[in-house]
């Protein structure tokens, strides 16, 4: 129960990577508001722990965030851990990216995660303790082919961690950025389709397509996102700052 008492929030809660590190604050004893657009998913996973609280908010919008974190703060207090995971991936030769792409991702990947992070330091007291983690990617410090707009906004992300590590080092809040190789979540079973049509592969083929720049050549589990997560939240970690942890096994 090392967290209990504090104020979580992680955008994206209802699916995947979010609902794992979800589940696993609110085990540790914090209070979770979860958000996400579509309230069907967030009830799912809320109604598996008396500590997770949904909340629809959608990151495109700025309304949405300022209003929702501020409405969560009113009712379970300042956001100490802020966990900035909403994302979208879309794959596409650069050639044939519109603009429109770009600024789907964008919005989503870099502006979502800007209105995130300042809504929830709001919620901070001078002196109040917090752990700002977003969930960037393998393809925030490598490039990724064939999703430009996506490599660049998870690129976008952690130069935004850096800056915020030093403008408020004084204060006794982390920022630090979590970078997942391929996970088994939505984001890549929702590519398969059109990797298959692309290849002329079955499911198995196309996943192995996918897996093979993870090491272990098969996708991650979201619970190896989760302990790393949980390690940055934990009290021994107060001095990371500013860093982003591969979760690859070294993906080149
Ligand atoms: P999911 O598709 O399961 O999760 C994405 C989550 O983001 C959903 O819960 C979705 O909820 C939410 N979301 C998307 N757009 C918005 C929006 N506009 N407003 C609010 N919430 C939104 O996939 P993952 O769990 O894998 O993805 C989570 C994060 O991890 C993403 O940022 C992704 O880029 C990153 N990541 C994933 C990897 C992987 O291989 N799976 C690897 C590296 C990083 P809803 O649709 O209900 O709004």
């Amino acid at each position: 129960m090392e967290h209990a008492g504090k104020h979580a929030l992680v955008t994206g809660g209802g699916t995947g990577i979010g609902k794992g590190i979800a589940i696993a604050l609110a085990q540790a004893g914090a209070e979770v508001t979860i958000t996400g657009r579509r309230a069907d998913k967030l009830d799912e996973v809320a109604a598996e722990n008396p500590r997770l609280h949904p909340l629809v908010m959608d990151v495109d919008d700025e309304a949405s965030v300022r209003d929702g974190i501020a409405a969560a703060a009113k009712a379970r207090g300042p956001v100490q851990i802020c966990i900035a995971n909403a994302g979208i991936a879309e794959g596409k030769p650069f050639a044939q990216t519109t603009l429109a792409d770009w600024r789907r991702t964008m919005t989503t990947n870099l502006d979502g995660v800007f209105l995130t992070m300042q809504a929830a330091l709001e919620t901070l007291g001078a002196d109040d303790a917090g752990r700002m983690i977003v969930i960037s990617s393998i393809a925030g410090v490598r490039g990724l082919k064939n999703a430009i707009p996506y490599t660049a906004s998870k690129h976008g992300v952690i130069g935004l961690i850096h800056g915020l590590s030093e403008e408020y080092m004084k204060r006794p809040i982390t920022f630090n950025a979590l970078c997942p190789g391929y996970v088994d979540t939505a984001i890549v079973r929702n590519q398969l389709p059109g990797l298959m049509k692309r290849f002329g592969v079955d499911e198995a083929g196309a996943i192995a397509a996918i897996a093979q720049g993870n090491r272990s050549g098969v996708l991650l589990d979201v619970d190896e996102t989760t302990s790393a997560l949980m390690w940055l939240c934990s009290d021994g970690a107060r001095s990371i700052n500013g860093q982003t942890i591969e979760i690859s096994g070294g993906q080149v």
